[in-house]
């Protein structure tokens, strides 16, 4: 019912928000006053103004206590359209340490009930697919890349961070990565395999004070091919989940060289990708796409038909504060 609702009002553009609860052992008091299903109430320290209280709105609202489960049902709706042929994005926002990766893969020791959005997307498409079938024969495959320093690359082949890959906008074959390796999938098991291949290859531009992971964007994509059983026509649907770079600021008096070249790409394409967000939420003639290789990775999946989740993270400690605010600023603005 809310999903008609938000719909007519706002296009197909949603925006989430979901606070991580304390991490064992952290020692701090919350900035996080109440959550009432799509508020959020921020208790801010004087020293961001006057000291009170300042709530944001969104469509729904996790607090720390949410399960994997749980924000995953509420996606659902959403992430089944990909089988009627809608293209969809989701976005994970958030400073590095929020919870991007939890949503999205789960942590880092898995087990069944924390898996995230990723797994549980296609083990639900699966599903819905075999019911479907009769009706509808699906070919589903995915793509996974990472875009770090402007620069995309494939993650399923394991010397694929060595080779830049080109976007090319070709809406019927909806390849918009053709080089980028397109892997069949047909059951969970395929899935884990291909994600453990992911994050392995991944890891390699890693060094243990180098977590490239927090600085680049990578993104699944999901390529959905079906086939009406009784009138032979096809339609196509594509899904792209997408873990951004942190979003936190970086102090560019402390940073220099490659340190500072990454966060300036990584700003200017976050902020790319909330003015293509917020012109589209406005209703703009104009929606500057070309201004990022994010945004140019997606742009038949942003607009026009395209339906769109912008969920943001925050840390719920008072030194993540400033973070916390700017993340809601963003999603403010987006929605
Ligand atoms: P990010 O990807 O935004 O940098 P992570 O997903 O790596 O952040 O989360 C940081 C830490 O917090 C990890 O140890 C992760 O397991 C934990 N964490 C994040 N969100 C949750 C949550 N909802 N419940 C429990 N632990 C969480
Ligand atoms: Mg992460």
């Amino acid at each position: 019912k809310l999903y008609n609702q938000v719909q007519d009002l706002k296009g197909s553009i949603r925006v989430y928000c979901r606070v991580r609860p304390f991490l064992a052992g952290q020692l701090s008091s919350s900035t996080i006053g109440c959550i009432d299903d799509g508020t959020i109430t921020i208790i801010t320290p004087s020293k961001y103004g006057k000291e009170g209280h300042r709530s944001f709105n969104f469509n729904k609202v996790f607090g720390p206590s949410a399960t994997q489960e749980e924000v995953f049902s509420d996606m659902q709706p959403l992430i089944r359209s990909v089988l009627d042929g809608y293209n969809v994005c989701i976005f994970a926002y958030g400073q590095t340490g929020s919870g991007k990766t939890y949503t999205m893969s789960g942590p880092r020791n898995l087990n069944e009930p924390t898996r995230g959005v990723n797994y549980r997307a296609l083990s639900d498409l699966f599903k819905l697919s075999e019911q479907r079938r009769g009706t509808f024969y699906y070919e589903i495959s995915v793509q996974m890349i990472e875009i770090y320093n402007e620069q995309v690359r494939d993650l399923l082949v394991s010397d694929g961070l060595n080779k830049r890959l080109e976007i090319r906008n070709s809406a019927q074959k909806g390849l918009n990565v053709p080089d980028a390796n397109l892997v069949p999938v047909i059951s969970t098991s395929d899935v884990i395999e291909l994600m453990n291949i992911g994050q392995k290859n991944r890891a390699v531009g890693a060094t243990a004070l180098n977590d490239r992971s927090s600085r680049s964007h990578s993104c699944l994509t999901v390529h959905v091919q079906g086939r009406d059983m009784t009138s032979g026509a096809i339609l196509r649907g594509c899904m792209h989940l997408v873990d951004l770079a942190g979003s936190e600021r970086v102090d560019k008096s402390e940073v220099t060289g490659e340190r500072l070249k990454e966060a300036q790409h990584i700003n200017k394409s976050l902020s790319a990708l909330g003015d293509v967000i917020s012109a589209l939420a406005q209703k703009n003639s104009h929606v500057p796409y070309r201004n990022s290789k994010l945004t140019q990775l997606l742009q038949d999946s942003l607009g026009g038909q395209a339906k769109t989740l912008m969920f943001v993270h925050v840390s719920p400690e008072m030194d993540a504060i400033g973070e916390t605010i700017s993340t809601l600023k963003f999603a403010e603005r987006v929605s």
